[in-house]
């Protein structure tokens, strides 16, 4: 090949590369500005996922994902589930004919009655040598239901745990896993009458998820942000209305700025999803139903995005990535970047940033999973409170890192890169 083919060569190439960037849509800040102003307003009263609002912010982001043509995921972009509130009502339990005083035993149960006898179940015994916390979370997670003595030397950690467990437990698994009763005692468990009875309530709840489907099904990538916040608090000057505009309505906002821009265009060769998270900030229950619908082995990256509307600490034009050491994910995204931009590090590996979003219940599972972040965490006033404002939010530092996501995102998109998996023995 002589110089003037590779020159040639050189320069088709670097037409194809600009006409396929460039017939993408435009990220413009109107519609940055738009989406965070909309999920952020007091109508929508802080999207508390257990509040009548979430309803209208998750119709709000369905509607943007149908006028950009995305494909919803099911019938429509609501993927339903329900979120069961296990609430302790009354329990009477007797070991070796003595009814037992409230604060010798505690249940973790998950169904809405239980009746023992000693015949029914398996009897276990936490002994004082033992560590206490290390065996309840054994027995807790085997697949039997069991009486468990526990001796009265580990009463202390004994009535912490009693605490806890008396509160509601919010699950998506009910009726599904063994129950088990701890009971403080160093006596032998001769016979046992047991009866334990729980209030269950219901919550509908709903992850918003749409799709542009690739040449291949079979590998995904997904980008994802939570859109509940924490509702409504104690009021500050008569202002009760945590308003998430940063957290995480500007997630939201990359969300559907992201989907516009690759729903024209080149077809990608991986099919991408965009999803809405729900209940993030009450226990990651959106997230973790989404990933028990999908097989996490198909998904390539998932690029989750929380709290971008304010500049970092580093400065404007710069996003950092959570757990950027543990996949090549963090380093594809450095490399990348368009020149004005930088991604680097989580600068605040001691918050344990990684695993305090959606992203780690992916990871979890062995998918390149990251935040990205712009958030100065360690000195911003609104996080969490009714100042998390629109009137906050740096639009034009918010459009700039979603542009900068898109640019990285194309390499991702149509199968150039792939970041590498979550190895197993980094998963905590
Ligand atoms: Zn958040």
């Amino acid at each position: 090949m002589n110089i003037r083919s590779v020159f040639l060569l050189t320069l088709s190439t670097l037409v194809l590369f600009i006409s396929s960037c460039s017939n993408r849509p435009e990220i413009t800040e109107q519609n940055v500005s738009r989406i965070i102003s909309t999920l952020s307003s007091d109508e929508m009263q802080g999207r508390h996922a257990m509040s009548p609002e979430i309803d209208m912010a998750a119709d709000f982001i369905a509607k943007e994902f149908s006028k950009i043509g995305l494909t919803p995921f099911d019938e429509d972009f609501k993927q339903t589930f329900t979120l069961y509130s296990i609430i302790p009502s009354q329990s009477s339990v007797s070991v070796n004919g003595n009814e037992l005083e409230e604060h010798k035993f505690f249940s973790i149960t998950n169904t809405d009655s239980v009746r023992w006898s000693l015949t029914d179940v398996t009897v276990e015994t936490i002994n004082e040598s033992e560590d206490f916390r290390e065996a309840l979370n054994t027995y807790r997670n085997d697949d039997r239901s069991s009486i468990i003595t526990v001796s009265e030397a580990h009463s202390e950690w004994f009535s912490r745990y009693r605490g806890y467990y008396s509160r509601a437990n919010r699950t998506l698994d009910i009726d599904q896993k063994p129950n088990d009763l701890f009971v403080l005692t160093n006596d032998r468990v001769r016979s046992a009458n047991v009866e334990i009875f729980n209030k269950i309530e219901t919550q509908p709840l709903a992850n918003v998820v749409g799709k542009i489907p690739g040449q291949t099904e079979d590998e995904i990538l997904l980008f994802s942000a939570h859109y509940d916040h924490i509702g409504v608090v104690n009021p500050v000057e008569e202002d009760s209305v945590a308003n998430g505009a940063n957290d995480n309505a500007s997630g939201v906002a990359a969300v559907i700025e992201l989907a516009r821009y690759f729903s024209k265009g080149p077809k990608p060769e991986r099919t991408l999803y965009f999803v809405g998270f729900t209940a993030e900030e009450t226990g990651g229950f959106g997230s973790r139903y989404f990933s028990e619908q999908i097989d996490p082995d198909k998904i390539s990256a998932m690029v989750n995005i929380e709290m971008i509307g304010k500049p970092a600490v580093e400065g404007g034009n710069t996003a950092w990535i959570t757990g950027y050491d543990l996949t090549s994910f963090g380093r594809i995204f450095d490399e990348n970047a368009p020149e004005d931009f930088d991604f680097y590090a989580d600068p605040y590996p001691n918050q344990n940033l990684f695993y305090r979003s959606d992203n780690a219940t992916l990871a979890r599972l062995g998918v390149p999973a990251h935040t990205i972040s712009t958030t100065p965490i360690d000195v911003d006033q609104d996080y969490h409170q009714v100042s998390d404002e629109f009137s906050t939010i740096n639009i034009e530092h918010t459009t700039n890192t979603i542009r900068a996501i898109a640019r990285v995102s194309e390499l991702l998109a149509n199968g150039e890169v792939t970041p590498t998996r979550l190895p197993e023995e980094s998963i905590k």
